[in-house]
């Protein structure tokens, strides 16, 4: 029997008469009934996190000492690597990701952020400094860092329980509330981080959780509310703009991880066994929905042919849709109407000039998977540059390939892009490497590795990739507020000699 997940509100599980199925794009079987939060719901998770963050309850929680508070963070870490079975097995069914891939990516690794979250915020100092000011005054002044107050954590499905440990953790540790809104197409984990989170020691309304929609539903109440503080999104774009905007009424700060067409540069002395491995990652794990994947390799002509040949193999051997299959594989898209998407922009390819040299089209299985959303890995190449194809993010295991001469027309053809996320780099030259790395404009460069990555280090996104940093030290600060207190020091204070 299909679950129903409700949402969490101070302290409370909250049904609604308004409710929207998931669908496993495994197979198409019902995996819940998910209650939609309604705008009141909205109103009590925001005014109950306002209170016991910077409001009138905060000794309960925004107000505790920092060592306290951390205790209960790590206590709470504990208690969801005691759930880390529950919590891939919530990601599998939604996602219709392998037990494998779930087990590497998403549970554990999860909940380790808010152990790394705590240790790093245990670790933040405050500065402070004696100075001589106007008219021979002396003085001191420190920094502390209070909590901001209510934060909204705004999802997307791609690796949900992951995206909502990044942002939740800093929130709670740094004493603010957090508010969670998955992705209407992700709902399970958010439920189940949220049931671990309610037997824990932190406090009713500190954590909420908000199942709904974007626009009219729960993300649009929840970031339009004026007494949310700060909103921390990731997700496309487009949205991006629609949540900026929203954030602008009343000046509330935003955090926004968007979307990416990430390049990968090989040039002709790339080591091409350790291109294999990177690649077959960088272009096809989690069937391309990680923000950072590679959909446009550039190759310099000498090793375009050899190249070619080697990405299609991989495609063309690649595991599809076999959930107990204990190492690379791949599951299908989060959905249907991904999927469309996905195939409308492969259908461009031969219209454009190109051709597909693997995949190209939907697998079919002979048995319930074929109700699932799979499509196979794709590698394209021909398409012109100006093509959409080639402009715009597929976000699933498409890969378009085009030759370079030389490292300056790689570099132009990597930043000819909206998008300045992420991009790979493989050479065996170190000094190009460093040469090229930091003329790709975007925030992530990797050499000769994809996706090898410490959750607690900066992600910053350039152009229309997204706005602020995130990761580690960035979120803490992201999560909280300076202030600065001076005091006047009296020289001729004995106790101050
Ligand atoms: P999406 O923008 O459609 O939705 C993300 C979240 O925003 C969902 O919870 C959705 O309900 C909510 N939302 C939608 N409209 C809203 C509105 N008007 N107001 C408030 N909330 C709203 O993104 P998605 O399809 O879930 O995720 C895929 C996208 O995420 C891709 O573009 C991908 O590149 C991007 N992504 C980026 C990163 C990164 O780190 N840069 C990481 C993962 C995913």
């Amino acid at each position: 029997m299909s679950k129903a997940l409700k949402n969490f509100v101070a302290g409370q599980w909250i049904g609604s008469d308004k409710t929207f199925d998931k669908i496993s794009p495994f197979d198409g079987t019902h995996v819940a009934v998910v209650h939609e939060a309604s705008a009141a719901m909205v109103e009590e998770a925001v005014t109950r996190g306002h209170d016991v963050s910077i409001g009138c309850d905060a000794s309960r929680w925004g107000g505790l000492p920092m060592k306290q508070r951390l205790a209960v963070i790590h206590d709470l870490a504990d208690k969801l690597m005691a759930h880390v079975e529950d919590l891939v097995e919530a990601e599998v069914a939604d996602t219709g990701r392998s037990y494998w891939q779930a087990s590497i990516f998403d549970g554990a690794r999860a909940a380790r952020l808010f152990r790394a979250y705590a240790d790093a915020a245990a670790s933040l100092e405050n500065r402070s400094m004696q100075f001589s000011g106007e008219m021979g005054f002396r003085g001191m002044w420190y920094t502390t860092r209070r909590p901001k107050g209510v934060i909204a954590c705004i999802c997307p499905w791609n690796v949900p329980l992951l995206m909502a440990c990044m942002k939740v953790a800093p929130a709670l540790v740094m004493g603010n509330s957090a508010i969670l809104k998955p992705s209407e197409e992700t709902p399970s984990s958010a439920t189940v981080l949220a049931e671990v989170i309610a037997a824990s020691d932190v406090p009713e309304g500190a954590f909420s959780l908000l199942h709904g929609f974007g626009a009219g539903s729960a993300g649009e109440f929840l970031t339009s509310h004026p007494k949310v503080d700060a909103i921390t999104f990731t997700g496309e774009s487009r949205t991006g703009s629609a949540i900026m905007t929203a954030a602008a009424n009343g000046l509330r700060e935003v955090s926004l991880e968007l979307g990416g067409k990430n390049a990968a540069l090989v040039f002709e002395d790339a080591h091409m066994d350790a291109v294999a491995e990177g690649m077959t990652r960088s272009a096809f794990f989690n069937c391309g929905q990680i923000c950072f994947c590679t959909e446009r390799a550039y190759v310099h002509r000498s090793r375009f042919d050899e190249y070619v040949e080697m990405m299609a193999g991989i495609a063309n051997g690649i595991v599809i849709g076999e959930k107990n299959h204990n190492g690379f594989n791949i599951g299908p898209l989060i959905g249907h109407g991904h999927r469309d998407k996905v195939k409308a922009l492969m259908e461009t390819v031969p219209t454009h000039g190109g051709e597909f040299v693997a995949g190209g089209g939907i697998p079919s299985f002979g048995d319930e998977r074929d109700n699932g959303a799979f499509i196979q890995p794709a590698v394209a190449v021909g398409s012109p540059e100006d093509s959409p194809f080639v402009k715009q993010e597929a976000f699933g295991p498409v890969l378009h390939v085009a030759p370079f001469d030389d490292d300056d027309e790689a570099i132009a053809l990597a930043n000819d892009t909206q998008y300045g996320l992420a991009a790979c780099i493989w050479t065996e030259n170190l000094s190009r490497a460093h040469r090229v790395a930091p003329r790709v404009r975007v925030g992530h460069a990797w050499i000769n590795s994809w996706q090898i990555r410490d959750l607690l280090s900066p992600l910053t996104c350039a152009k229309a990739s997204g706005v602020g940093d995130q990761g580690g030290r960035q979120s803490l600060e992201f999560s909280s507020l300076p202030q600065t207190v001076t005091t006047r020091i009296f020289e001729e204070n004995p106790a101050c000699p």
